[in-house]
């Protein structure tokens, strides 16, 4: 890789930027988001730099796309919310706010509105536990 060391989610491929991790594969890391939208909800990345669906190879965007696949079965069966809101954001127009493409895995419930902007800083003991329990259920 090579000038993207200012980047977050680059940082938390190579470790330098601490995450609760999921899952790894050659391609893709999936992690907690620090500020969730809801409980359960994360990240899937592609492990090779890249903003956004413009930018990512076609098979780091097959590889992410399995991964939250899995991902999204294992928060199914682990936390079994009404439904499951995929989200992928381009630009900050769209909302996105680091420039390293992934998607949003957000458990939903029945009448749960999300807002971009209200959500609230949780503490790592209550994403630890959420990422145990969805880390049991992933299927390989
Ligand atoms: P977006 O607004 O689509 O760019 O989403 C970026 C997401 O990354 C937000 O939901 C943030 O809460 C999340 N985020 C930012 N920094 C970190 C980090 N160091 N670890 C985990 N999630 C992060
Ligand atoms: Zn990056």
């Amino acid at each position: 890789m090579s000038d993207h060391s200012n980047c977050v989610f680059c940082g938390i491929v190579r470790g330098d930027i601490p995450a609760i991790r999921l899952y790894e594969d050659e391609y893709t890391v999936a992690f907690m988001d620090i500020q969730p939208a809801s409980p359960g909800h994360t990240l899937v990345i592609p492990k090779a730099h890249a903003a956004n669906l413009f930018e990512i190879s076609l098979t780091d965007l097959a590889a992410v796309t399995l991964t939250a696949q899995r991902i999204a079965r294992a928060v199914h069966q682990a936390l079994a919310p009404d439904g499951i809101r995929i989200m992928q954001t381009n630009g900050a127009a769209a909302g996105q706010t680091v420039f390293h493409y992934h998607v949003h895995i957000i458990p939903m419930q029945h009448g749960q509105r999300i807002g971009a902007h209200d959500r609230e800083q949780v503490s790592p003991e209550s994403l630890k536990a959420l990422a145990a329990k969805i880390q049991a259920a992933i299927r390989t």
